[in-house]
């Protein structure tokens, strides 16, 4: 058994929640709808939001920033700074964080292909630094339907902390 820390169930439904939320916003931007209100991501739990936002960052994807920028004007001062920030990230090279996040992606598939499971290092997206995604952990969010952690869990514990 890997020895890494195991991620807590709310991490796992958050991680799922923030899917929904991306799907949702898809479907919508499939539909043709521009400005859709935005007033229901108010309020939510604070961690939850900053996932959405760094998928959608992740994402690099310049077809949410209309509904970023619609968020963006009834949300909190926090926030709304991060909204700003997720913008500026995907309007500044597009192309490259696409790139970077299929590369990532596709690295990481190709390490969990292997025959024989084994602990895998990841680069955490806020800090930069390598951690590593055990064995154990890899088959737990198998199970749970997800692919990987995004950030080491330092990083994530500071995240949880500023926030409270
Ligand atoms: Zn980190």
């Amino acid at each position: 058994m890997g020895h890494g820390v195991r991620p807590r169930v709310w991490e796992i439904e958050r991680d799922q929640l923030t899917d929904e939320f991306l799907n949702e916003w898809d479907q919508w931007l499939a539909a043709g709808n521009e400005s859709p209100d935005m007033h229901y991501l108010k309020d939510r739990n604070r961690g939850m939001i900053l996932l959405l936002l760094d998928k959608i960052q992740e994402t690099g994807s310049n077809k949410y920033i209309p509904y970023l920028r619609a968020w963006e004007k009834i949300d909190y001062k926090k926030v709304r700074a991060r909204i700003r920030e997720v913008i500026r990230d995907i309007e500044s090279d597009v192309s490259v964080d696409q790139q970077a996040a299929a590369d990532r992606a596709d690295s990481i598939n190709e390490a969990m292909k292997g025959l024989e499971p084994h602990d895998i290092d990841l680069r955490c997206i806020e800090c930069g630094n390598y951690f590593t995604f055990s064995v154990g952990e890899q088959r737990f969010y198998q199970r749970m339907g997800f692919v990987h952690p995004r950030r080491c869990p330092s990083c994530r514990e500071q995240r949880d902390l500023e926030f409270l």
